[in-house]
């Protein structure tokens, strides 16, 4: 028994809708699922009806990113969050005027280097949802400015690149906040894009994030390879932290990474077990609020 933890509907900068995840997540035979879209909780009502009707379990989160060194990057993810919260409503509309900020910057970049590229097609191209760099990735690509979403990463849109802004971040300490403030559970993200230098310096960045409330660690990713796996297992159970695993599928926009498969590997339902559990027991045994 199979399941993902981490995926990206049109919510946000996956290609599939909500309930579409919900279907592809039947079709591959996985038993539960959790939505994590970047700094939005809209595609969450959908997405739990769907997998209501097709009979398999459905976990709410969102995906959110706080400040850290360059060229590392902190991604908390958050589950069992409350959609309805107002902390949560607060901190993602803080997060969605940070990102009107940057966007804009980056497409008048983009322009006085000469591309021919509009926020309104951008917005056309996020179809209501969150926007962000991978739209204006796709856009560069299907204009053929670039020759895959790699390369307009590399040469306009990541850090280094000509059109390259930072995007406004909550601080470790607010994302944490608000993911337990809403009623969620505060689980780091794919650890090997921290990039920290050495054990020592990987088990510290946790440890402080447990300080401030983390309690769960991404051990299974595509990002990650059989020995990250296996580190980042070991040092999960050695904090206690609680262990997750996600494909971080965000449909043809990352097409060699299918929902429930992480770099080959797939992900056991206990992970959502111990998360649910967790997420139960913490609000009294009742499972009709997760
Ligand atoms: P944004 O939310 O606008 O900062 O964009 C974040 C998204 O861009 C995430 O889905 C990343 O997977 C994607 N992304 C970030 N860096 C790269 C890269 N170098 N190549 C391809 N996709 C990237
Ligand atoms: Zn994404
Ligand atoms: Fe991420
Ligand atoms: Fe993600």
């Amino acid at each position: 028994m199979f399941v993902d933890l981490h995926s990206h509907s049109t919510a946000s900068d996956g290609t599939a809708s909500p309930s579409e995840v919900a279907q592809l997540a039947a079709a591959a035979g996985l038993s539960a699922w959790a939505l994590s879209d970047h700094d939005t909780v809209a595609g969450i009502a959908e997405a739990s009806a769907a997998s209501a009707s097709l009979g398999i379990d459905f976990l709410p989160g969102i995906e959110v990113s706080a400040e850290y060194p360059q060229p590392g990057t902190l991604h908390i993810l958050g589950y069992g969050i409350d959609p309805n919260s107002p902390v949560l409503a607060d901190l993602t509309r803080q997060l969605l005027a940070g990102r009107d900020t940057r966007n804009p910057r980056i497409i008048a970049k983009l322009q006085s280097l000469g591309l021919d590229i509009t926020m309104d097609e951008v917005e056309a191209e996020a179809a209501g949802g969150v926007v962000g760099r991978p739209h204006i990735a796709a856009i560069l690509l299907r204009k053929g400015y670039v020759g895959t979403t790699k390369d307009a990463f590399n040469k306009y849109l990541a850090p280094g690149g000509q059109a390259y802004f930072d995007k406004e971040r909550l601080t470790p300490r607010d994302a944490l906040d608000m993911i337990r403030g809403s009623g969620g559970l505060a689980v780091l993200a794919h650890p090997i894009q921290l990039r920290t230098e050495n054990h020592g310096q990987l088990e510290q960045v946790i440890k402080d994030l447990m300080d401030l409330g983390l309690e769960g660690l991404e051990v299974i990713h595509s990002d990650h390879s059989a020995q990250d796996v296996e580190t980042y297992t070991r040092l999960a159970d050695r904090l206690g932290l609680l262990k997750t695993g996600g494909s971080d599928f965000h449909g043809g926009k990352k097409p060699n990474i299918p929902l429930g498969m992480a770099n080959g590997r797939r992900i056991p339902r206990r992970f959502y077990e111990d998360l649910r559990d967790r997420l139960v027991s913490r609000r009294g045994g009742n499972t009709n609020t997760i």
